[in-house]
């Protein structure tokens, strides 16, 4: 009989969480290192290399790899010859550790949890609860995955149910598209087949845990119908050209797994769940023998790449920004951001929409006119920061916000990631804005172009409040400019292989 106590257990969540919040895991290092080798479009190259730039100064900085941090996803074999020490519940030992590592002090994580979902929306404060699958199984230790799930790729799970003679793979290439880039490719693609709807969902979350192996596999050939099905479905969604980001090029997917169980015959259930470029991860196990211990990443493990040089980009100084220089600027092209940006995500923009709406104004010092809005939730500074790592949250969320903020507040343009859809496009082109993106996934390093941050709306909101930022040289691209071009339209199409 194997003793696991308390405190060994919530000591190695913990540690097991601010361990992935900076560490992406060796496999995904690796094969996203190939993939910018391989890759071919300047703009999803460029956005790979900031991602591994980030990644590798989140390793040797401790601090987060994305300013979600994500929420929290443990899956817990128990072998049934173990005795649990401990007077609390598996679950509120989870949740414990899941508080220990987002308060940490020294790499604090962002709380992106809220209570009420369909009401108040209320923090919890301290990302708590987990959400906690547990197994029990033959032998005497706890094998344990933790997981921290970025909410832009959790939003673009999708689960369907099949009929047995339909093709999984054309299921997928539909879907696929209708994703969007809100996910932040590239990443993985977990998909679930069989079982029952809430079956396949958890087979397609398992399946990401995972690791990415494909090129292996591609070199023995495939040996059963799954393994057939990863090659097809990895290079024809590779083939749809949507590349890194959503900005066009050759790798969209570095790894597709998938996990599949017995079916009714009357049906074919099939989920599909995304991972981002902020893939996080980590497996342990525990014997009784004291918490996990975790060995850090080598730091050559990380490869040698390029960023642009900042002369091959326009500088752009936002305090004398005119609308007249923002229809000059055309999709694709690269601005380096300087001087002052507020920034807003979800909630922010609910309540301007109702203070709007309500015909009162905005509150004191909030002034949008001739200005950027960048959509962000950051996590807390420390050590000196401005502000902790700030990578931008899906643009397309806030869609339904754009001819308001354009119409009613002077806005001249807002920054986010993923694409905008055919609302806020008409609202951009009408009131002649633009819409720009930086690299999801690479918060570390966009923070480090924030000289000063301070809260001028909403501070109740937390993370979620409108910040002022100061900006030296932020890079981000043209997503839509004044004319209605898209790039997350034109980067596909000329990408897309056959
Ligand atoms: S990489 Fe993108 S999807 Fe992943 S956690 Fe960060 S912002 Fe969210």
């Amino acid at each position: 009989m194997t003793v696991i106590r308390q405190d060994d257990f919530i000591t190695s969540v913990s540690d097991a969480l601010q361990y992935i919040s900076h560490y992406h895991p060796p496999d995904f290092i690796r094969a996203l290192g190939e993939a910018y080798r391989r890759e071919k479009s300047p703009a999803a190259r460029d956005a790979m290399a900031q991602i591994l730039v980030n990644s590798r100064m989140c390793a040797e900085g401790r601090r987060p790899i994305c300013q979600d941090t994500g929420l929290v996803v443990v899956f817990l074999k128990i072998g049934m010859d173990v005795r649990w020490e401990s007077s609390m519940s598996v679950a509120d030992m989870v949740d414990e550790g899941v508080r220990r590592a987002y308060r940490n002090a020294d790499n604090p994580l962002r709380a992106s949890m809220v209570s009420d979902p369909a009401g108040a929306r209320r923090n919890t404060g301290d990302n708590s609860p987990a959400i906690v699958h547990m197994e029990v199984v033959p032998g005497d230790h706890v094998e344990v995955t933790v997981a921290a799930k970025g909410g832009g790729s959790e939003n673009k799970a999708v689960f369907t149910t099949l009929n047995p003679s339909d093709d999984i793979v054309d299921w997928v290439l539909k879907t696929v598209p209708a994703m969007g880039a809100g996910w932040c490719p590239p990443g993985m693609l977990g998909i679930g087949i069989g079982g029952s709807a809430e079956k396949a969902m958890l087979l397609a979350k398992e399946a990401l845990m995972e690791p990415i192996d494909i090129h292996d596999l591609k070199e023995r050939g495939p040996r059963s119908r799954i393994e057939e099905l990863r090659i097809a479905i990895h290079d024809r969604v590779n083939a749809l050209g949507i590349g890194a980001q959503g900005l066009g090029g050759l790798t969209t997917v570095l790894d597709v797994k998938i996990r599949d169980f017995p079916s009714h015959a009357a049906s074919l259930p099939v989920a599909m769940i995304p991972n981002c470029a902020a893939t996080r991860h980590i497996h342990f196990t525990l014997d009784g023998q004291g918490p996990a211990v975790l060995p850090p990443v080598d730091l050559d493990l990380w490869p040698d790449v390029h960023l642009d040089p900042p002369e091959t980009a326009r500088r752009i100084d936002l305090d004398r920004l005119t609308r007249e220089q923002v229809v000059e600027w055309r999709a694709g092209e690269r601005l380096l951001l300087n001087g002052t940006l507020l920034t807003g995500r979800d909630t922010a923009h609910k309540r301007i929409s109702d203070l709007l709406n309500r015909g009162e104004s905005l509150p004191e010092g909030l002034d949008f006119s001739g200005k950027l809005i960048y959509y962000v939730g950051p996590v807390d500074p420390v050590r000196g920061e401005a502000v902790g790592p700030a990578g931008p949250t899906t643009a397309t969320r806030m869609d339904r916000f754009t001819e308001l903020m354009l119409s009613r507040t002077g806005l001249l343009g807002m920054i986010g990631k993923a694409e905008r859809g055919t609302e806020a496009i008409a609202a951009i082109q009408a009131h002649k804005a633009v819409s720009l993106v930086a690299v999801g996934g690479a918060a570390y390093l966009v923070s480090k172009a924030i000289t000063s941050a301070r809260v001028v709306a909403f501070a109740e909101l937390g993370m979620e409040a409108v910040y002022e930022f100061q900006v030296k040289d932020m890079p981000v691209t043209v997503a839509v400019d004044s004319i209605g071009q898209s790039v997350h339209r034109s980067g596909p199409d000329f990408w897309r292989l056959g």
